[in-house]
């Protein structure tokens, strides 16, 4: 299994989908919101940001079905769904889309959030369809 690696910076983050949270770093001075993790506003550069808790709602905005497996990490996850979500909050954010048959993804679809416990140290956030 490949594990992401927690940083300083990413800390926070990792630390809120152990609490079933998605955390996202909102700019004290223009308020954009954004992901993933920077050490300053990628719209402004002001290094004075908060981390919020996103609603976990959003939008299915793009979407690739991976086949096969080029990585043994892969393997007995196929089909697998990697989506790209437009959160509500703004940000598009990148993962799987659970609990949904390929055939039966579309575009623009409500996704809602759900966890993926990996290790104990290491929960991802991901997406399924709501309802
Ligand atoms: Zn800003």
């Amino acid at each position: 299994m490949i594990l992401p690696e927690i940083t300083p910076l990413t800390a926070p983050y990792w630390a809120g989908a152990r609490e079933r949270k998605l955390r996202l770093q909102s700019c004290r001075a223009c308020a954009n919101v954004w992901h993933p993790p920077s050490p300053g506003c990628p719209r402004c550069g002001s290094p004075d940001y908060q981390w919020i808790d996103a609603a976990g709602t959003g939008q299915l905005h793009s979407f690739a079905v991976i086949q096969a497996a080029a990585h043994p990490a892969a393997q007995g996850r196929l089909p697998l769904v990697v989506a790209l979500v437009r959160l509500t909050e703004g940000p598009l954010f990148l993962c799987n889309l659970l609990g949904c048959a390929p055939e039966d993804v579309r575009v623009e679809m409500p996704v809602r959030l759900d966890f993926e416990a990996l290790t104990p140290e290491i929960v991802l956030p991901q997406f399924r369809p709501l309802g």
